[in-house]
């Protein structure tokens, strides 16, 4: 691997495969974090022609310890995308409510906090960290609350590492998501609508018209938020928290 290397956490799919393939398609290697061997293996099978390489590390973010021994020895990172995530509904009421909470804290929240103290030692001066935050880092939604705390809860993480990181020229950026068109959107819909006994089309032409734009955002166009965000025309923005959501979070 001889060009910048960006390591990107739940590569595997969605949003984070998107910004894999981008990275690998514009001079960038990739060392790609998941849990599942699977669709890491596939990634790799599908590294763009003349593009960067990509290294696969097969871990579960809620493990720290594990993060940690995986990336100490390895090469210098010029950035970091603390992608993977979870999303499960509960009420405050419900029977799970308790083991959503601690679920989805464990994978979104610590998992982010893990991949960041694991990466850091490995982060060259000057180097990029992006987390994928949500919509519901800003806003609340029923039944998401162990969703929304652990996204919002996210922010804050980014906002105090930008000014912790900004004295080794370290950039530190959120961006916010509204619907996006991957697995966790399918499911999230399937079960909103298998909790209300409706069909997914319902809720999803439901979520549909809360979009300005009037459709859901594909993972490619935040993977090209995300590039930018790691390019070197974005070194003096830190700190921030970036909507892409087709105008539903405008705020
Ligand atoms: P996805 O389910 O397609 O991808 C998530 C990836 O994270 C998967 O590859 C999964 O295996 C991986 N992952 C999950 N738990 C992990 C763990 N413990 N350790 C390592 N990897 C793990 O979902 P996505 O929509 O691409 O989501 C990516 C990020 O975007 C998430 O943080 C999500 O909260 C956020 N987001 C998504 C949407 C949306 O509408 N899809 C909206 C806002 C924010």
């Amino acid at each position: 691997m001889s060009r910048p290397l960006v390591l990107v956490t739940g590569a595997g799919s969605g949003i984070g495969r998107a910004v894999a393939l981008a990275l690998l398609g514009s001079d960038r290697d990739v060392l790609a974090v998941g849990r599942r061997p699977g669709p890491l293996e596939a990634l790799v099978g599908e590294v763009p022609g003349g593009g960067g390489a990509v290294a696969t590390v097969v871990a579960d973010v809620g493990d720290g310890p594990a993060l940690r021994r995986a990336l100490e020895h390895g090469p210098h990172l010029a950035g970091v995308v603390a992608c993977a995530g979870i999303c499960r509904q509960a009420r405050l009421d419900s029977p799970e409510a308790d083991d959503v909470w601690r679920e989805v804290l464990a994978v979104n929240l610590d998992g982010a906090w893990n991949t960041l103290r694991a990466a850091l030692p490995r982060l060259e001066d000057g180097g990029r960290i992006v987390a994928v935050s949500s919509g519901l880092g800003k806003l609340g939604r029923a039944g998401y609350g162990a969703y929304a705390a652990s996204k919002h809860g996210l922010l804050g993480l980014v906002r105090c590492l930008a000014r912790e990181l900004a004295p080794r020229r370290i950039t530190v950026n959120a961006v916010c998501p509204g619907w996006v068109d991957t697995p966790m959107a399918a499911a999230d819909l399937a079960a909103a609508a298998a909790d209300r006994g409706v069909g997914t089309d319902t809720v999803r032409a439901e979520a549909t018209g809360g979009i300005p734009l009037g459709r859901f955002v594909d993972p490619g166009e935040v993977a090209a938020l995300i590039l930018w965000l790691l390019s070197a025309g974005a070194a003096a923005i830190t700190g921030e928290a970036w909507n892409i959501s087709g105008g539903e979070f405008s705020a």
